[in-house]
């Protein structure tokens, strides 16, 4: 059984951020500023991460995404994520990677039981990709994919955040990777979150736009259902293709009536929506000596104040306090 929040919404599903520090400086994520990591005596261990994932469990979460900051730059997290199969209840524990270390550690996730797997990637020009991202690694995302292929990780996702004037020319391209590949490609609209001094109304490239860019070049597209609980994208295919392409919309169609999320940030807060800044901190009490039924107290009290959506479209940019990677993305 779900746990159920204030709006009703069934709360299946945390994304548990292990760092805040990434090895990618993508234009669209980081401010221009340098900016600031935690000291790791602020970032959570991974035995309190497993705690407070076990509590969670405890109280119907039966899913859970590893993220980051970038989480494959962490020490010891194959063996977190090997950890959290344990955890009676847990059902589906996946990953969301920038890819740059996955050759090299994809075999091992793969042997910590890991099986679902989302891989952001902005550009399939590797040039691009290091002006986008700050690294000259495009070989390594890509060789990270097809191994994840080899390997048979299902669904594999590719997340691209089109931004205009820097990769929405290649929107086509990546729509194309779909017709050969059992892969899922969702574009993901270009959210003006954190200190981020990039983003304008015109840089976002909508989901509805996206879509005429492809059916324009391509063919219309057909609608594709599958999983229930499929989460925020809205999914269709290339006639006779084997992959996917999803479009999220946080930006002009919120999708907040279906969200069943909550977050735990890299320094211990429940988020309970990612685009409100209104947190509760789990790390003090844990620190502090509590048992588990004050966490479950807090976790049940992140459900009363899940806001019931978003405004982000009405919302001048700058006005959270976290990028994506200090959040979770
Ligand atoms: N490092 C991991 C990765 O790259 O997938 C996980 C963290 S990253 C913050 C998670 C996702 O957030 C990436 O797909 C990234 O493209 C997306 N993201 C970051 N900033 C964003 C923004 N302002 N709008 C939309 N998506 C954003």
């Amino acid at each position: 059984m779900p746990l159920y929040d204030h709006h009703n919404r069934g709360i299946d599903y945390l994304r548990i951020s292990v760092t805040d520090r990434c090895n990618l400086a993508c234009v669209y994520c980081k401010p221009r500023q340098n900016m600031h990591v935690l000291p790791h005596r602020e970032i959570l261990q991974y035995e309190e991460m497993h705690r407070l994932a076990t509590v969670a469990a405890g109280l119907g979460i039966s899913r859970v995404r590893v993220t980051g900051g970038e989480p494959l730059v962490r020490r010891g997290v194959i063996d977190f994520i090997a950890s959290l199969g344990s955890i009676p209840g847990l059902q589906d524990i996946s990953l969301t990677t920038n890819g740059v270390l996955l050759p090299a550690m994809i075999d091992d996730l793969h042997g910590a039981g890991l099986r679902r797997l989302n891989i952001s990637l902005d550009s399939l020009e590797p040039r691009k990709f290091s002006e986008i991202t700050g690294m000259q690694a495009w070989d390594s995302v890509w060789r990270g994919i097809e191994r994840a292929e080899e390997l048979g990780f299902t669904p594999l996702k590719i997340n691209m955040v089109p931004v205009r004037g820097v990769n929405d020319d290649e929107i086509v391209a990546f729509s194309l990777l779909t017709r050969s590949r059992r892969i899922h490609v969702r574009f993901i609209e270009f959210m003006p979150i954190g200190a981020n001094d990039r983003w304008c109304t015109e840089a976002c490239v909508t989901a509805d736009e996206t879509r005429d860019i492809i059916e324009r070049e391509i063919g219309p597209l057909t609608p594709f259902t599958t999983e229930s609980g499929a989460g925020p994208s809205q999914n269709y295919t290339i006639p006779g293709a084997r992959g996917v392409i999803g479009f999220i919309s946080p930006i002009t169609k919120h999708f907040c009536s279906t969200c069943r999320r909550l977050r735990l940030t890299a320094d211990g807060k429940i988020r309970p929506c990612l685009l409100s800044d209104t947190e509760i901190d789990v790390k003090s009490p844990m620190r502090g000596g509590c048992d588990d039924e004050e966490l479950r107290r807090l976790l049940k009290c992140a459900l009363q104040i899940k806001p019931e959506r978003h405004y982000i479209h009405a919302t001048a940019q700058g006005c959270y306090e976290r990028t994506m990677s200090k959040i979770g993305g």
